[in-house]
């Protein structure tokens, strides 16, 4: 069983929203909230907050993006990493009572969240993002002195290389609190939710706590010709169950953590074990003592150091737009029309996608082209 606060709180409105009986049923729960891809966030959190509070050089490169972000944000307000905020403005006074973006800039007419997401997975977007609105929200409130400060509000999400921004003024931010505030009431009132209540989908269900034992994700992945070997499936229960296929995903993954979860408290499951996993890979304890070490020995840079060819998408990002732009003597042609040249690119595989997908439905004729040049 978990607390309301545990259940009602940033990173879960979204969910709440979405599914108004998640509520009833995490409570009910006896499951952990976090799954294996949030702890792996986790680690991923607490290493880039170490990184931007020591200011230390270091990028790792699933971190930096984020972390070259952050800096650059830095340059114009106040920055704060992994600061508590209060967030009963939108959790309600059932909810927890404060929430901790992974950073925040304030300044002196704007306040932006910054919220790095895990790259794999669900694209989430920062438009109507409830979570870091509730950051933004709070850290107004917490730094409200000034009855005339009246900032822009930015919402960033960084998702791998990827930003998305939602820039509101203060009006829009509290009308959006208010209206969530609202429906997390209503939801936290359901204390036996009716089928109407449960809504499955792939962004609610991924990190939900009840996702192991609830009756309408299960309903949400039967399959009706479940007997017959999919190979003779009719088109229509193809398509059925390839629509399920990321319901049954988060399925199964609702098993794995369960049963890791119980395995690890000590319960015999039949056929299985736990081993020793392996352990991460070698790394320097201290970088900068290994580096002088090696440098008291004399040993050649070429040993100590390794250069490496940036790939052609790195290297579009690294070399300055005019160095690309400059004639390429004897070409006729600029740089950047010389290095598309000496480029390539395997053709990419068909892949199955929903009608809705933005892409253009594949041609085998073109396809056909581009494998031969
Ligand atoms: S598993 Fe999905 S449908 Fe069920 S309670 Fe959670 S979010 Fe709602």
């Amino acid at each position: 069983m978990h607390e309301l606060a545990h259940v009602i709180r940033p990173s879960s409105l979204h969910r709440i929203l979405a599914c108004p009986g998640g509520v009833a049923m995490a409570k009910n729960s006896t499951t952990a909230a976090e799954g294996k891809y949030a702890t792996i966030g986790t680690k991923q959190h607490e290493q880039a907050a170490e990184i931007l509070r020591s200011g230390s050089p270091e990028r790792p490169p699933e971190l930096r993006h984020y972390l070259d972000y952050v800096h650059q944000a830095a340059e114009n307000g106040e920055v704060f990493i992994e600061e508590p905020v209060p967030v009963s403005a939108f959790c309600g006074e059932s909810g927890a009572e404060t929430g901790t973006p992974d950073a925040a800039i304030l300044g002196e007419d704007f306040i932006e969240i910054i919220d790095r997401k895990m790259p794999f997975g669900h694209p989430v977007t920062a438009e109507r993002n409830p979570q870091l609105a509730a950051y933004a929200l709070g850290l107004y409130q917490q730094a409200w002195a000034d009855p005339l400060y009246d900032p822009e509000f930015f919402l960033t999400i960084l998702q791998g290389e990827s930003q998305d921004t939602w820039r509101l003024d203060l009006d829009e931010l509290l009308e959006f609190a208010e209206s969530t505030r609202e429906r997390v009431a209503q939801a936290a009132e359901i204390s036996s939710p009716s089928p109407g209540d449960l809504i499955p989908g792939k962004s609610q269900c991924r990190y939900c706590p009840a996702s192991a034992h609830c009756p309408a994700l299960r309903a949400a992945t039967e399959i009706s010709e479940m007997e017959t070997p999919p190979a003779e499936f009719t088109a229509e229960a193809l398509a059925e169950a390839l629509s399920k296929i990321p319901l049954m995903k988060i399925r199964i993954e609702a098993i794995e953590s369960a049963a890791y979860a119980r395995a690890v408290a000590g319960e015999a499951l039949p056929g299985f074990k736990l081993v020793a996993g392996r352990g991460g890979p070698r790394k320097w304890a201290d970088e900068a003592a290994a580096e002088a070490q090696l440098k008291a020995w004399r040993w050649k840079s070429g040993i100590i150091y390794k250069e490496v060819l940036r790939t052609p998408a790195d290297l579009e990002k690294s070399a300055p737009p005019e160095l690309l732009q400059e004639r390429a003597r004897g070409t006729g042609g600029t740089k950047g029309e010389v290095l598309v040249k000496l480029t390539s690119r395997s053709a990419g595989k068909p892949a199955l996608v929903a009608e809705s997908d933005p892409r253009h439905p594949y041609d085998a004729a073109s396809f056909f082209d581009e494998l031969v040049g």
